[in-house]
C-alpha cells in the first residue's frame, strides 16, 4: 500500500467505523459461533503474495464480525463498560502512526512528559490528594499510565513486598529475605477482583480474604482483627488492596475505618477504583473515596467508563521511591544525558516498552471537558436507576444489594436455578447480555449501563425482553411441572440433551460459576526481575515454598476449594458456560485441562474414573454421568479417584508401574515419597 492508498483506504476505514458504531444496534450482541468457527473461514496457510486490500477488507464482514461481542453495543450490559469515543479513536491513530516505545524519558520526552501531565489532570478530576502528584514537590508521588487495574494491583503488591523486606531486613539482620518473604501476609476483602488473589499468586505472598459486611464492604475491625491473628502468629502484614466499586455489585470498602488501620500497622493500602474512579470526576460519588488519603497507590480505568479506549489504566503513588527500588535495572544502552533528571517510566512497570497512551487520554479530557465527562457519568447514572426503578415494580424480581453508579444487580426470588436459567436463556437470544456474579450465596446478575448511546428506550427494551423471557421460563415450568428436566423451548429449538444436563446442573446452582474462576493449579513460575531481586533464588524458592519459620509448611496464596453454594468471595465472570454452547475439542490448548479437577470436586462424593493420558494435548471429549467423569483418550492408563476428599494426592495403579501417586490439583504424577 503506498501513501495515496493509505488516504484512500484509511477515509474508508474511518467510514466503515462510523457505520458500524452507527448502526452497531442492529447487530446481535453475542455472537452465534462456536469455537473453531473461523477455521473454516480462512485457510491454513498465509498468502504467499500480498492479497488486494479490497478482498481484505471484506473478510471483515464475512469472518471477523460473526465472532465479535459487541461491546460498544448500548445492548451490551455485561462486566463494566469499556468504551470508546472518536478523540480517543484519533488519539491511538495518531500514536499508533508515531509508534515511540517511550521507556525513557529521551526514548521520546512528549510522550513521558505529556503522561505526567495529564496524570496530573485526571487526579485533580477525581479529586486525589495532591501527595499523589507530579506538580507537588514535596512528595515523590505521581500517576504513571498502566495495562490494566491487574498490573496495577500487581505493580504495587511487588513494591510493597520489598518495602517491607527492606524495612524487616533493616530491623533483623539475622532474618534474610527468604525468610522475610515467607512470613508476608496480604489483605482484601472477599469480594475483591480475581486480579487481586492472581497478585498474591504471582507475587509469592500469602493472601488474606477477609469477610465482607452486610453491604459487600471491608470495615475497620474485620480488618484489624485479621492483622492482630497475623501478627500473634508471627506474620507481617504488609499490603491491603482495598477496592472502590466493587465487580460483583459495585460496593465500597470502607477507607475511612481501614486506611487508619493499614497506616499504623505499617501496612501499604492500595485502592482499586477500576469501574469507579471515573464518577469521581462528579464531586457528589466522592464520599466513596473518603480515606483516600491514607492510600499510597489508587488505581482507575479511564479505558472503562471514561470513554478512553483500551488499554489505559491510569495509578498514582504517593511515593515513587518503592517503585524504583522494585523495579529499576540501569543497563547502559539505557542511559541517556537526563537520566536522573526526568522520569523515566520503565522504573514504574514491569515491562520496558510502553505505548504513547497519554494522547488518546489528553484527546479525550480537552474534547469533551471535565463538564462532558461529568454528563456521561450523571446519565449512565440516571438510566441505571430508571432499569432499578423497573425491576422493582415487577414483584417477581428483587434487588438484593444496593444500586450505586451505573449498576443494578438482580435476580429472580427464589432459589438460585431460576436466575441461573433466565440469564442463560437471555444470552442465548443475543439480544442483550449480561453476566452473572454470587452475593453471599445469591446467585445476581449485573446490568451495567456501557454505552454512551443508550437511550430509555433502550433501557425498555432490554426489560421487555427480560420480562418477556421470564413469563416464558415460568408458563414453561408450569406446564411441565412433574418433569424434573427443564424443557427448552424457546425459538422453538428442539431440546436437546445438552439443554437438560445444563438444566440439571444449575439445580445444583451453576456449573457456570463454578467452572468460571478457574486459574490452573499448573506450578507457578516466578519471573527474571523477581528472581534477580534475590542473590540465590535456589535457595530462596527451596525456604518459601519447604517451611515457614514455625517448621510448619506453608502455601502460597492457598486456594480454597470452596463450592459456590457455599461461598462468599466474588468469583470472576465468564460467558463461556452461560451460553450453553460448550464444545471441547476445538482447541488443543482448551481450558478443559485446567478445569478438569473442578469438575472432579463438583462431584465430591463419588469416585471417578479418568483414562489418564500421557499427553494432555490428547485429551478430546469428555462425558459426565452422575458420579464420574470420564475423559477419553487414546492412552489406556487407569487413574482411580477415590473418595479422599482431604488427601491432595490419591493414591493409583497403573497397570506398568505399580502403585503410583498424582497430585489431585495438577494430575501430574508425583513421587511416592514426595
Ligand atoms: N478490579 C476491578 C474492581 C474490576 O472490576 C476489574 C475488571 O472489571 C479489574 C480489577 C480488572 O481490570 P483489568 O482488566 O484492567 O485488569
Amino acid at each position: 500500500m503506498d501513501f495515496e492508498q493509505y488516504r484512500k483506504h484509511g477515509k474508508e476505514m474511518v467510514d466503515y467505523i462510523a457505520d458500524y458504531l452507527q448502526n452497531i444496534r442492529n447487530r446481535r450482541v453475542l455472537p452465534n459461533v462456536k469455537p473453531g468457527y473461523m477455521r473454516q473461514l480462512v485457510p491454513d496457510t498465509a498468502p504467499h503474495e500480498g492479497e488486494d486490500w479490497n478482498v481484505i477488507m471484506n473478510d471483515i464482514e464475512r469472518v471477523i464480525m460473526p465472532g465479535i461481542t459487541h461491546w460498544q453495543s448500548p445492548y451490551m450490559h455485561a462486566y463494566f463498560p469499556a468504551l470508546n469515543s472518536f478523540p480517543s479513536l484519533l488519539g491511538d491513530m495518531l500514536a499508533d502512526a508515531i509508534n515511540c516505545i517511550g521507556f525513557t524519558w529521551a526514548s521520546s520526552p512528549a510522550a513521558t512528559e505529556l503522561e505526567t501531565i495529564v496524570m496530573d489532570w485526571l487526579g485533580k478530576m477525581i479529586g486525589l490528594p495532591s501527595e499523589f502528584l507530579h506538580s507537588n514537590k514535596q512528595t515523590m508521588g505521581g500517576g504513571v499510565i498502566q495495562t490494566t487495574a491487574s498490573d496495577c494491583t500487581f505493580v504495587t503488591l511487588l513494591a510493597a513486598r520489598s518495602d517491607a523486606i527492606r524495612h524487616y531486613r533493616a530491623n533483623n539482620e539475622d532474618l534474610d529475605d527468604a525468610e522475610v518473604n515467607a512470613r508476608l501476609v496480604a489483605y482484601c476483602s472477599d469480594q475483591a477482583h480475581s486480579s487481586v488473589e492472581k497478585a498474591g499468586l504471582i507475587g509469592l505472598v500469602k493472601m488474606r480474604f477477609l469477610p465482607s459486611d452486610e453491604h459487600l464492604s471491608l470495615r475497620g475491625d474485620t480488618l484489624q482483627r485479621a492483622v492482630d491473628e497475623d501478627l500473634a502468629a508471627g506474620l507481617i502484614p504488609f499490603y491491603l488492596c482495598a477496592t472502590v466499586g466493587t465487580t460483583g455489585a459495585c460496593a465500597f470498602d470502607s477507607l475511612k475505618e481501614i486506611g487508619p488501620i493499614c497506616e499504623a500497622e505499617g501496612i501499604w493500602m492500595h485502592i482499586d477504583a477500576a469501574y469507579a474512579g471515573t464518577a469521581f470526576i462528579c464531586p457528589e460519588y466522592r464520599h466513596f473515596m473518603s480515606g483516600v488519603e491514607h492510600a499510597q497507590s489508587f488505581a482507575f480505568n479511564p479505558s472503562k467508563w471514561m470513554m478512553v479506549h483500551f488499554d489505559c489504566s491510569a495509578m498514582w503513588v504517593k511515593n515513587s521511591g518503592a517503585l524504583h527500588r522494585t523495579f529499576n535495572v540501569d543497563p547502559l544502552y539505557l542511559k541517556h544525558e537526563n537520566s536522573g533528571a526526568a522520569i523515566d517510566y520503565m522504573h514504574w512497570q514491569i515491562g520496558l516498552s510502553r505505548r504513547f497512551r497519554a494522547l488518546k487520554l489528553w484527546f479525550v479530557i480537552r474534547s469533551f471537558g471535565v463538564e462532558g465527562l461529568q454528563k456521561h457519568v450523571r446519565e449512565g447514572v440516571r438510566l441505571a436507576k430508571y432499569f432499578e426503578a423497573k425491576v422493582r415494580s415487577d414483584t417477581r424480581f428483587e434487588i438484593p444489594a444496593d444500586r450505586h453508579l451505573g449498576m443494578v444487580v438482580f435476580r429472580v426470588k427464589g432459589d438460585n436455578a431460576r436466575t441461573e436459567i433466565l440469564l442463560q436463556r437471555l444470552n442465548r437470544t443475543g439480544k442483550l447480555h449480561m453476566v452473572p456474579a454470587a452475593i453471599k450465596g445469591k446467585y445476581i446478575i449485573r446490568f451495567t449501563v456501557t454505552s454512551q448511546y443508550t437511550t430509555e428506550s433502550d433501557i425498555d427494551r432490554d426489560w421487555k425482553i427480560i420480562q418477556d423471557i421470564h413469563s416464558k421460563i415460568q408458563r414453561d415450568e408450569s406446564e411441565s411441572l412433574d418433569d424434573d428436566v427443564f424443557v427448552e423451548t424457546h425459538e422453538k429449538e428442539p431440546v436437546k440433551e445438552s439443554d437438560q444436563t445444563s438444566w440439571k446442573k444449575s439445580r445444583e446452582f451453576g456449573m457456570s460459576l463454578v467452572l468460571s474462576n478457574v486459574v490452573p493449579m499448573s506450578p507457578k513460575l516466578i519471573n527474571g526481575s523477581y528472581a534477580a531481586f534475590f542473590d540465590n533464588m535456589v535457595e530462596f524458592a527451596k525456604g518459601i515454598t519447604s517451611t515457614e519459620y514455625t517448621g510448619r509448611p506453608i502455601r502460597l496464596s492457598p486456594r480454597r476449594r470452596v463450592h459456590l453454594r457455599d461461598q462468599s468471595k466474588q468469583q470472576s465472570l465468564d460467558i463461556e458456560y452461560l451460553s450453553g454452547n460448550r464444545n471441547h475439542g476445538c482447541f488443543k490448548q482448551g481450558s478443559l485441562d485446567s478445569k478438569v479437577e473442578e469438575i472432579l470436586e463438583s462431584y465430591s462424593n463419588g469416585s471417578y474414573v479418568i483414562k489418564y493420558p500421557n499427553d494432555l494435548s490428547a485429551l478430546n471429549e469428555h462425558d459426565e454421568g452422575e458420579n464420574q467423569l470420564t475423559i477419553a483418550v487414546p492412552e489406556r492408563k487407569i487413574v482411580t479417584y477415590g473418595d479422599t476428599d482431604k488427601k491432595k494426592k490419591v493414591e493409583t495403579r497403573d497397570a506398568s508401574n505399580g502403585v503410583r501417586m498424582f497430585c489431585k490439583h495438577c494430575g501430574h504424577p508425583v513421587d511416592v515419597d514426595d
